[in-house]
């Protein structure tokens, strides 16, 4: 067993609550309204893209099918994240709740807990937690004693694959095939998993709505910005002292972070894991919130030690590793980033060929098919932007094209 390393709880997903009430309350108020609490909350999806939790519950309870599902996403994938695994190890009872909420608020009779393979050691005691809820009646038919209301979850494990993180290519894998992105529209709240209403959310998202629906909107707005309402779990690491999960509420600075983790000769901070913002010691004051640095929870440490190129190509090899290789510009858009980083390491780039390398990010921002292809170049560009410094350009004859 790997040590969780909590160093922070915080308002929220770590803050105490009676077991039960969340769902209990639910049951009490009615589907429509859970709905209306999770809206009039403005609490946004914790996996990083942060749609509106009570927009997506919404528009899948609007939908006048039979079969409906709620999918929780447990892919956690991103280099850098390990936060998901304290709520899956050390709260499952709690994320399951949030589940059964969910399933209530949209007349979803079936869920799936979609687990990293690489977290199949949690599978006995998750399947455990099931078995003793079925017994509870907190899941199978009339749970709790409201009539007609019958749900049960079922845990699928992935096969390793990072893009399968992303919510369409999950369904796929959910489906036994290839995880590659759908095209969108049609949106999973309408053609989901087999075709029928779907909605996936992550881990601390479900985890976050049992506070919500228990302790209600108001005292959620209460805690965070105006736009980023509530509080984020963090997985931070790097060259600091004291690496772990952390709590912190909306509109913490980049600052603030690094004295909390005691990290010392801060060169730069990596927000939102591979794909996110590479933030230079001149921006330390940027805030933690969907306003500024939206993050699905990664925040990785750089000490003046380290060579910022290293860490473009580190996350660059990574993504084209695990480009599922469907569309054209993720697909060779990548090589050519690659091949920029090992210009610019020898020495051999030109400011020419940096313009055009960085107009191709642009265009990989706007034609690939799904947020992994529209996200990868971020540090790449930001590197390039922020860290002048750790290159050179090479002069060319004018002549040349390169
Ligand atoms: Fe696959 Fe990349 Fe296209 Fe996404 S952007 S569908 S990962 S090739």
């Amino acid at each position: 067993m790997t040590n969780n390393k909590t160093q922070r709880k915080g308002p929220v997903v770590f803050s105490d609550i009676e077991s039960l009430s969340g769902l209990k309350k639910a049951l009490e108020l009615g589907s429509d309204k859970v709905v209306d609490i999770i809206k009039e909350s403005k609490f946004r999806g914790r996996g990083g893209a942060g749609f509106p939790t009570g927009l997506k519950w919404g528009l899948a309870a609007a939908e006048n099918e039979q079969e409906k599902y709620v999918v929780c996403n447990a892919d956690e994938g991103e280099p850098g994240t390990f936060k998901d695994r304290v709520l899956l190890t050390e709260y499952p009872k709690l994320l399951f709740e949030g589940m059964i909420i969910a399933a209530f608020a949209i007349g979803a009779e079936k869920g799936y807990l979609y687990l990293r393979a690489e977290y199949k050691s949690f599978l006995a005691e998750l399947e455990n937690e099931l078995a003793q809820m079925r017994k509870d009646n907190l899941l199978g038919n009339n749970i709790l004693g409201k009539e007609g209301f019958n749900f049960d979850i079922e845990i699928l494990l992935g096969a390793g694959a990072y893009i399968c993180g992303e919510e369409t290519a999950l369904i796929e894998s959910m489906e036994g095939n290839r995880g590659e992105p759908r095209n969108r529209p049609p949106f999973p709240v309408n053609t989901g998993f087999n075709g029928h209403p779907t909605i996936v959310n992550n881990v601390e998202t479900f985890a976050a709505a049992v506070h919500i629906i228990s302790k209600g909107a108001e005292w959620f707005k209460s805690i965070g910005t105006k736009d980023s309402t509530g509080s984020k779990l963090l997985s931070i690491s790097g060259d600091c002292l004291k690496p772990g999960v952390y709590e912190v509420p909306f509109g913490t600075s980049i600052k603030e972070i690094l004295k909390m983790v005691e990290a010392k000769d801060t060169k730069a901070v990596q927000v939102g894991g591979a794909s996110g913002t590479c933030v230079p010691k001149k921006q330390f004051n940027r805030l933690i919130a969907y306003e500024d640095l939206s993050t699905g929870g990664s925040v990785i440490i750089f000490s003046n030690k380290r060579n910022m190129l290293e860490v473009a190509k580190n996350f660059l090899e990574f993504f084209e590793e695990e480009s599922c290789g469907q569309c054209t510009p993720c697909r060779e858009g990548l090589p050519v980033l690659l091949e920029a980083v090992d210009a610019l390491e020898r020495g051999q780039c030109s400011k020419e060929y940096l313009k055009d390398v960085v107009n191709l990010t642009e265009t990989m921002q706007i034609a690939a098919k799904c947020g992994l292809g529209q996200s990868c170049p971020n540090a790449f560009v930001s590197i390039i932007n922020n860290f002048k410094e750790e290159y050179s350009l090479a002069k060319i004859n004018k002549k040349e094209k390169r």
